[in-house]
């Protein structure tokens, strides 16, 4: 299968008075056609960042984002606006993500009118309407305003309208974690359906791991600006490679009792650090068990291990 997104030594720096931000340096993936990608981290590791240089939301420092064979941050804005029919974002906060000033057709619909795509306001109402019903919302929900939804609601509001110039491509930002755990399910079991009606490929940001496994096919673990590993999900779960993974999956618990006794935990401590003026070597470093002085001095290369299992650490032979 050929990927749908190549993705090459992406990078995104901010300049901020102390010098520059490393946000996102230099990382690498592919997504195949109707393929979910999980990118997880703790917060401050740069995933949302990483999410919206793809889709060229913030303008890139460096690297290349082929889309169907054609460099999407080499493109002019005239390239630039029809691409965007294809890319589309769903947000974390469905709160902050919906003008509350406009209805809900006029939210929906505002892509098509971006595009050009409706030819009047019928074939615009009847169009928002299919998208609505397609989410599980109905007409009666068309005239209404952000405020008078749930947030699991508006979720799906936000849904039809990414969903609205038909994208081949959408990066999900946390799309799940401001909702009720009542409601989580429901918004994923909705965007798998999407996805196989719609042969939709997602980039699926999360901080926490359980919440990507089932929805992921592949997942790529973040730290500091940087991929730490990367797998398909299954193998990933049975067998992390890199320590930042061991930890943070040795805290979430398994259900089997006997597992969950004989399971490590591994205690990360302290938060990310700063993504300014990062120090030479491996990103981890400060927070590693198994550090080492080569740790200190060389940044790992991230290396696949077996196939599709890429990793980034001087130690992976040794610790595994
Ligand atoms: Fe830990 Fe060194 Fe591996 Fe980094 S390279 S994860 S510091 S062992």
């Amino acid at each position: 299968m050929e990927p749908i997104i190549r993705a090459k030594n992406i990078k995104k720096y901010f300049k901020v008075p102390s010098g520059n931000l490393l946000a996102v340096d230099d990382i690498s993936f592919d997504i195949f056609e109707g393929e979910t990608l999980g990118l997880v981290g703790e917060s401050g590791c740069g995933k949302s960042t990483a999410g919206r240089t793809v889709i060229r939301l913030y303008e890139p420092t460096g690297g290349e984002l082929f889309f169907k064979d054609k460099d999407v941050f080499k493109m002019n804005k005239r390239e630039l606006h029809d691409v965007r029919k294809d890319f589309q974002m769903i947000f974390q906060d469905p709160y902050a993500s919906l003008n509350p000033r406009m209805t809900v057709l006029d939210i929906v619909a505002e892509p098509l009118d971006v595009h050009g795509i409706p030819a009047n306001s019928k074939e615009r109402y009847e169009r928002v309407i299919q998208l609505l019903d397609r989410v599980g919302l109905s007409e009666e929900h068309a005239m209404r305003f952000p405020h008078e939804f749930s947030g699991g609601q508006r979720q799906r509001v936000g849904i039809a309208r990414s969903l609205a110039t038909e994208p081949k491509f959408i990066v999900c930002d946390e799309p799940i974690s401001a909702l009720d755990v009542s409601i989580q399910a429901q918004v994923v079991n909705l965007l798998q359906d999407l996805q196989d009606e719609m042969g939709l490929t997602y980039l699926f940001i999360a901080h926490d791991l359980s919440m990507v496994r089932y929805i992921s096919d592949r997942v790529a673990v973040m730290y500091l600006g940087k991929f730490m590993e990367l797998a398909e999900s299954e193998e990933l779960y049975n067998n992390p490679m890199h320590p930042y993974t061991k930890a943070l999956l040795s805290a979430i618990p398994v259900p089997d009792p006997a597992i969950q006794r004989a399971r490590k935990r591994i205690m990360l401590e302290g938060d990310v650090p700063s993504p300014i003026n990062v120090k030479p070597g491996c990103r981890f470093v400060e927070r590693c068990s198994y550090a080492k002085d080569i740790c200190r001095s060389e940044s790992p290369e991230f290396k696949e291990y077996s196939t599709g299992h890429f990793v980034a650490c001087h130690l992976t032979e040794e610790i595994n």
